[in-house]
């Protein structure tokens, strides 16, 4: 291997790419002769998109043992960033192209994150809610695919994740599931340990994280400067790494996951393709974020009126919750989505550029429809209060406050 510097690479304590590439080989030949079958989980992002792309490089180079099936599983959530998406399309046709099996696994149209919020009306999750995007867009449909798979095979499947935790990682060996650190990848701990322990996949799925000791800088390196040379494999990656900021990627440190996360703290993954001018025409995206935090206000949800008795008889937590969007915050969403493609898309013709697809023709049918039969999530009938009604305060013990001013007082 030619070796290959950077300036990312001074300080002597940091481990050097060819030794962290050497350790992702030693993982792979410990763990890898003892599964027949291999998949890898990919998202599309850095993390995965750098194991992918290196794993299939070391088999092709012999430089490891091709397993005697190898599987790519796309998480395609319908949520990624455009040019990620368009990225993945790229690297699907090179997969293709050398004969390897990729599979495009979505979640089934009610539960696409659109679908669910704007036709279900089940609020954008947050950082207080129960985080119901993960597991729903991304590790359910990687499952699903998983145990049809598995269906097809003899024996146990390896699953190659992207989990990557840096050298703190060779110390400790600990795996986190949180997507925030180090800009790691949204789902990539999930799938690295939930997904084992799944129904029907437990005792037939391992899993392997070749990556695991790579810093944020090899990530960057790797699919900027090494992959997209022939002597990688000719990879299609360094868009990756452009949409992050390219030489800056590193100092960025954007994390990797949907366009507009209503978890993230900033979108500055989508802040930084926007400054590069190829992608300016994506401006209008920068208008979902806020739609998600606009939609869990009061004045577009309904709430419980009083106590609630739950299945098992026992009596909610926290009385007069809210719940759902209404129908017409939902109707209101949808069009403001839709508005966003639209304005995207007109950019798109007029220079030239990719267009996007945020809500496609069937996904807004769908959409459509669950608005028009007044679908409600579990436990709503859609006749409760708005949540902003001014109602006496129902406490958990049934103490009941009320209001200090009556609206006919108060008239
Ligand atoms: S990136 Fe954000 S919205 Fe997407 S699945 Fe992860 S937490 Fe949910």
């Amino acid at each position: 291997m030619k070796p290959h510097q950077s300036t990312f690479f001074d300080g002597g304590k940091r481990l050097q790419m060819t030794e962290s590439i050497e350790l992702a080989i030693q993982s792979l030949q410990a763990y890898g002769p003892d599964h027949p079958h291999w998949g890898i989980a990919w998202s599309g992002g850095k993390d995965s998109s750098a194991t992918l792309t290196m794993v299939i490089w070391l088999i092709d180079s012999g430089r490891i043992k091709a397993p005697k099936t190898l599987t790519v599983f796309y998480a395609d959530t319908r949520q990624e960033l455009p040019p990620l998406a368009i990225a993945a399309q790229q690297i699907m046709d090179e997969l293709r192209e050398r004969g390897i099996q990729v599979e495009v696994v979505t979640a089934p149209m009610d539960k696409r994150f659109m679908v669910y919020i704007l036709g279900r009306g089940v609020p954008p999750p947050n950082n207080n809610t129960l985080r119901w995007c993960t597991r729903q867009i991304k590790i359910d449909p990687m499952e699903q695919a998983l145990r049809e798979r598995l269906d097809q095979l003899d024996g146990q499947i390896l699953m190659i994740t992207g989990v990557r935790q840096g050298e703190s990682a060779i110390r400790d060996r600990r795996i986190e599931m949180s997507c925030s650190k180090d800009g790691a990848e949204c789902g990539q701990g999930w799938y690295q340990q939930v997904l084992p322990n799944a129904k029907g996949l437990r005792g037939r799925l391992a899993t392997l994280a070749p990556l695991l000791h790579f810093r944020v800088c090899h990530v960057w390196e790797w699919l900027k400067h090494w992959a997209p040379q022939e002597e990688f494999g000719d990879w299609s990656t360094a868009m990756i790494a452009d949409a992050y900021g390219g030489d800056e990627a590193e100092e960025i440190n954007a994390r990797t996951g949907c366009t507009g996360c209503p978890l993230a703290a900033e979108d500055t993954a989508l802040n930084t393709i926007l400054l590069n001018p190829q992608w300016t025409y994506l401006q209008p995206l920068t208008g979902i974020k806020p739609l998600w935090r606009e939609l869990r206000e009061p004045q577009h949800r309904i709430k419980k009126a009083g106590l609630e008795r739950l299945k098992d008889g026992s009596i909610a937590k926290n009385p007069q919750r809210m719940g759902p969007i209404t129908l017409e915050a939902r109707l209101m969403g949808l069009e403001r989505v839709l508005g966003i493609q639209a304005a995207c898309n007109t950019a798109a013709l007029a220079q030239g550029r990719p267009q996007i697809s945020l809500i496609n023709p069937d996904e807004e049918a769908r959409i459509r429809a669950l608005i028009a039969a007044g679908t409600w999530p579990d436990g709503w009938e859609g006749d409760e209060p708005a949540a902003d009604t001014v109602m006496p305060i129902v406490y958990q013990n049934g103490a009941v406050q009320p209001l200090l001013f009556s609206a006919e007082e108060a008239s």
